[in-house]
């Protein structure tokens, strides 16, 4: 894991002096069996050397989990008092800024390395870790949390990891972070308890099956779920775009539809699990005082593992609450219904 000089072919341009991007590319990724021992190999350089880091992954020794059975589906709650801040931070658009961009390249820490991964993207460790070891896929530049443009570049993403790793992708407005730069997130598969459930017949509804890709509803989960499945990354880009665009149609908007990706591909099948929102955080996390609830729910809650940085909170969540939680956030039914209706 050798630097090198890639500054002239990234053009980079907003870097100061002080920080080139050469210093913090501690890896280069080149052939797709390498992808996941570079990052592996990354985070445990970034454990030794990165103090925020190994705060977090101290953090994450002292999470703790409950099991609930809810109706028709289950769901792991994860205590995280790590997590407490990205679960309450304020995502609107006047609270945001370039300059307080914490993936821009000349903001990130002195010691928070990346690999480099096709001359646009740096693969960074998390500091807040879900999952044993989480990453995130940044752009190097600048550019607005959006999925359709960059849906192709996604997919290749679960072709270099291998079926040992899903990546994640949070809308604008419904659980990125980061809302004003492109980032994906990448972890370790069999962790959400969703993984297993697309995979039951009972809860597969064929809506249409169309050039190898099907769509599948998937039921009883008291949450929208889409999923497409294919062994082609072309038709399955295709039919993304066009039930994204449906959605629009149905919404009347012309922004991306308010949504959560989780994608992998298990041996030579693709797998796109779409999350439909209405809202990003449930009424309870508004509220004051004891009545206050603090989950934020993004694509690993809606995956069916539930941060609640707030002990309280791990403790009294039920199955009911649950339910309810993922009903509210979750795009109306008829509206989906509708969105496949007019599919093109
Ligand atoms: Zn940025």
């Amino acid at each position: 894991m050798g630097k090198r000089t890639n500054s002239h072919r990234i053009g980079f341009k907003r870097l100061g002096q002080d920080s080139p991007v050469d210093e913090k590319i501690l890896g280069v990724f080149k052939r797709e069996e390498d992808l996941p021992k570079l990052c592996l190999n990354l985070l445990c350089e970034q454990r030794k050397t990165w103090p925020k880091l190994q705060e977090g992954y101290e953090w994450f020794k002292q999470i703790q989990e409950r099991h609930l059975c809810c109706n028709g589906f289950s769901v792991r709650l994860q205590y995280n008092p790590g997590r407490l801040r990205s679960s309450t931070a304020n995502v609107d658009d006047k609270n945001r800024s370039v300059e307080s961009c914490f993936l821009c390249l000349d903001q990130l820490p002195p010691s928070q390395k990346g690999i480099l991964y096709q001359d646009n993207f740096l693969i960074l460790c998390n500091p807040m870790p879900i999952f044993p070891s989480h990453f995130t896929f940044s752009h190097l530049e600048h550019r607005y949390q959006s999925i359709t443009e960059h849906i192709s570049t996604f997919l290749h993403l679960t072709i270099h990891l291998g079926s040992a790793w899903i990546v994640l992708y949070n809308g604008p407005k419904c659980g990125a972070s980061a809302p004003d730069h492109l980032h994906f997130q990448i972890v370790p598969s069999g962790q959400m308890p969703i993984e297993k459930e697309i995979l039951e017949e009972k809860r597969r509804y064929l809506v249409k099956k169309q050039e190898g890709v099907s769509l599948f509803r998937i039921r009883d989960l008291w949450r929208e779920l889409i999923l497409l499945e294919g062994k082609e990354s072309v038709p399955l880009e295709d039919a993304f775009k066009r039930y994204l665009a449906a959605l629009k149609r149905v919404l009347d908007i012309d922004e991306e539809p308010m949504i959560n990706i989780a994608g992998y591909r298990d041996r030579t099948t693709f797998r796109l699990l779409i999350f439909q929102r209405r809202k990003h955080r449930p009424d309870v996390f508004y509220k004051t005082g004891e009545e206050r609830v603090v989950i934020s729910p993004g694509v690993i809650d809606m995956g069916g593992l539930l941060i609640t940085p707030v002990e309280k909170d791990f403790k009294r969540l039920n199955e009911m609450a649950v339910e309810s939680i993922y009903q509210e956030v979750s795009m109306e039914p008829e509206k989906v219904k509708r969105a496949l209706g007019m599919m093109e």
